[in-house]
């Protein structure tokens, strides 16, 4: 049986065509040297003009080109953050800023939502966390491993609190951005109530485009603060490739093209693993307004042994027994601060989506009771 896999993070789809024949005719075109640690102009601007289509004014001075959004976060962190300062991630959240965290000065401090209320972050919540100490509040919208989108109200009335805390910087990690079923979304830069020098948008190429191993992400914030964030790049890293920068350039220009058939398959995967976890009983879940995860509760099969004989008391347990006996790969939810979940990403094959699903549903009916 062959291993199926809905534990990455990225998608199957190869990265798109627009997007390799630019990379291929700028290395023949030897755009193999040092470019400008910002970020080409060209790319800078068709950033600028995406953003300008949802009615957000951009400077190119606003645009820091990174390699990848990681890096981004990475940068910013360092810019940002000092001995003291406290870090607020709302969770369940991508386990890649914890261990962003590990090589900051601050201490994250986890805010957790729950399912049972569509792991929305409400004001109160908001309020009742933040301190004086409080340097980011890093949201991510579309979540992952949620799947959750903040309408534009719920935004609004989140920014409210965090206007109260002029110390604060507001990080929105927006990288599935235009991976959406239907509600739409809005970034943070379009809200009223966004103070420009304090919010900041880290976003990337690696989710919407399938261009994972390309490298690519960006900062948009306050000139001064991409300023110091472009130096520090400087020192550590220089530019972006430029050939890899002339395939997001020409893939920005394709989105129109690109995105929907990529968009279709994922729509179509998204219903196909609702049926498939609707036939397994117990088994809640969020269904995603963004992103291409399922984050589903398996607590009813925790505490249960397996055909083998083992006891499984984390989902830790339960992935590596479905490893084991049934080939089949998922997250475990402890490493996004959510124990009793697991991430299963639908932006796989269909086909070994429908066997998956039915893996899944063999391996914890078979479970029996301690
Ligand atoms: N932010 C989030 C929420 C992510 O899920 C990921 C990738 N898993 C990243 C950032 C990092 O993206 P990149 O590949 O651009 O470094």
């Amino acid at each position: 049986m062959e291993v199926i896999s809905l534990a990455e993070g990225s998608s199957y789809f190869r990265s798109p065509e627009s997007a390799t024949a630019a990379a291929i005719a700028a290395l023949q075109n030897d755009k193999t040297k040092y470019g400008p640690t910002e970020g080409t102009l060209p790319l800078r601007r068709a950033i600028i003009q995406k953003y300008r289509a949802d009615g957000i004014e951009l400077q190119p001075e606003q645009v820091l080109i990174t390699p990848g959004a990681k890096q981004a976060l990475y940068n910013l962190f360092t810019t940002l953050l000092k001995e003291d300062d406290e870090v607020v991630v709302p969770t369940p959240a991508w386990f890649g800023f914890h261990e962003l965290l590990k090589y900051s000065p601050a201490k994250g401090i986890a805010l957790p939502t729950s399912l049972s209320d569509g792991y929305k972050l409400t004001p109160e919540m908001l309020r009742g966390t933040l301190t004086s100490r409080t340097r980011i509040l890093l949201l991510t919208n579309p979540g992952n491993p949620t799947g959750r989108i903040y309408t534009e109200e719920e935004l609004e009335a989140l920014l409210e609190v965090v206007n109260d805390f002029p110390n604060l910087y507001l990080i929105s990690d927006e990288i599935y951005d235009l991976v959406t079923y239907g509600r739409p979304f809005t970034s943070i830069l379009s809200c009223q109530g966004a103070k420009a020098a304090r919010t900041i948008v880290v976003n990337g190429f690696s989710k919407s485009f399938a261009m994972s191993g390309w490298r690519l992400g960006f900062i948009l914030g306050p000139a001064d603060l991409v300023r110091r964030c472009t130096e520090f790049q400087r020192a550590t890293l220089s530019g972006v490739s430029l050939f890899a920068q002339d395939a997001a350039e020409a893939v920005l220009m394709a989105r129109e093209q690109e995105l929907p058939p990529m968009q279709q398959v994922l729509a179509k995967n998204r219903e196909f693993m609702q049926k498939g976890l609707e036939v397994i009983p117990h088994v809640p879940y969020y269904l995603p307004d963004g992103a291409y995860y399922f984050f589903p509760d398996l607590s009813h099969y925790l505490n249960r042994t397996s055909i083998t004989g083992e006891q499984l008391k984390t989902t830790a347990d339960l992935c590596r027994y479905l490893r084991n006996c049934y080939n089949l790969e998922l997250a475990p939810g402890d490493s996004f601060g959510a124990p009793g979940h697991v991430r299963m990403s639908f932006a796989v094959e269909t086909h070994r989506l429908q066997d998956a699903m039915q893996r899944l549903r063999q391996g914890l009916i078979l479970l029996t009771e301690d």
